[in-house]
């Protein structure tokens, strides 16, 4: 039979009227309007794109976002002068650097300046620290979303086996960490890994985030699992995912399309990290 699609924008979408509610009650209590702080360093194009869908996704929720703009050539004490600027506004509940940075900033550096309470992208090692000891944290979007989308499948996650193929710091990792807090067991593969195919098709629940477009066909996919694609490739133009989607349709349960899975979700989870924000700090 036929998977059963997992629809990322639909879920998004109705998390975000619901976020917009939450943020509409905040205000007529009197609270705070959550504001997201964005600094973009240079001009790269795909960012650019990433930062105009957070700031009408924002708007529509009815918060408040604001871009700074840096020069590519940027020093990279001035970015942290920024941040020690945003750090110390009330106004600003979260503060976001968007990634990639020119190569004359360290990436490390700018992530450990930023107020781990306002680290709505959830990358402080403060909050990882969290996140890895099983304690209250900002959690980071993508794995937060997923997780929300394998749980929007009725599917119990306690006691399945789980296989994560990727093991950066922003998707394979903390995924791996938040199925492990969820009972489930978790095997990491990443580019090293022998017998990729074997172990990912034992798999209930298979993640894959690797960054190679339709790495993953029905070899690795068992019968009836559940698929998430965090995969976002642009080839020809368009934007494919790292599974082979018309064929592991055919065999997994359920699977997450590209676009139109994990994407949305990302930013919807970055809403509601900074209403957390703004909440936790009125
Ligand atoms: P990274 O490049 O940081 O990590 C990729 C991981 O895949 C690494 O751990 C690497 O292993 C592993 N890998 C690479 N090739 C293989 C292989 N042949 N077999 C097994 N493992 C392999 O990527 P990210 O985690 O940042 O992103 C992964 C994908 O997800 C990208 O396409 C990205 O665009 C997308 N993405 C999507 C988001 C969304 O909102 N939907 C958000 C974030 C990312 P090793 O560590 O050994 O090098």
């Amino acid at each position: 039979m036929e998977a059963k699609i997992i629809d990322g924008k639909a879920i998004s979408n109705r998390i975000r009227e619901s976020i917009k509610q939450k943020v509409e009650e905040l205000k007529n209590k009197g609270g705070p309007t959550p504001e997201l702080d964005v600094i973009l360093v240079g001009d790269d194009p795909a960012s650019e794109v990433y930062v105009r869908h957070k700031e009408r996704a924002f708007r529509q929720a009815g918060m408040n976002s604001n871009v700074i703009r840096m020069d590519a050539d940027t020093h990279q004490d001035a970015v942290l002068e920024q941040i020690e600027r945003l750090n110390n506004d009330k106004n600003v509940h979260g503060i976001l650097v968007q990634l990639p940075l020119p190569p004359q900033i360290d990436p490390r550096l700018i992530i450990n300046a930023i107020d781990p309470k306002k680290d709505v992208d959830g990358f402080h090692p403060v909050n990882a620290g969290r996140l890895m000891t099983g304690q209250d944290c900002l959690e980071p979007c993508t794995p937060k979303g997923i997780i929300r989308l394998i749980q929007e499948t009725g599917e119990q996650i306690y006691g399945k086996y789980a296989v994560v193929i990727g093991r950066s710091n922003i998707v394979g990792k903390p995924i791996s960490l938040m199925l492990l807090q969820n009972d489930a067991t978790v095997t990491i593969c990443h580019s090293k890994t022998s017998g990729l195919e074997d172990i990912c098709r034992r798999a209930d629940i298979l993640v894959v985030a690797i960054g190679k477009p339709n790495f993953v066909d029905n070899r690795f996919v068992k019968d009836g699992a559940i698929v998430i694609d965090v995969g976002i490739n642009r080839v020809n133009n368009k934007l494919i995912g790292d599974v082979n989607f018309q064929e592991v349709k055919q065999k997994a349960g359920w699977i997450t399309p590209v676009p139109g899975g994990v994407g949305p979700m990302t930013i919807t989870m970055l809403l509601e990290n900074t209403l957390q924000a703004a909440m936790r700090n009125e």
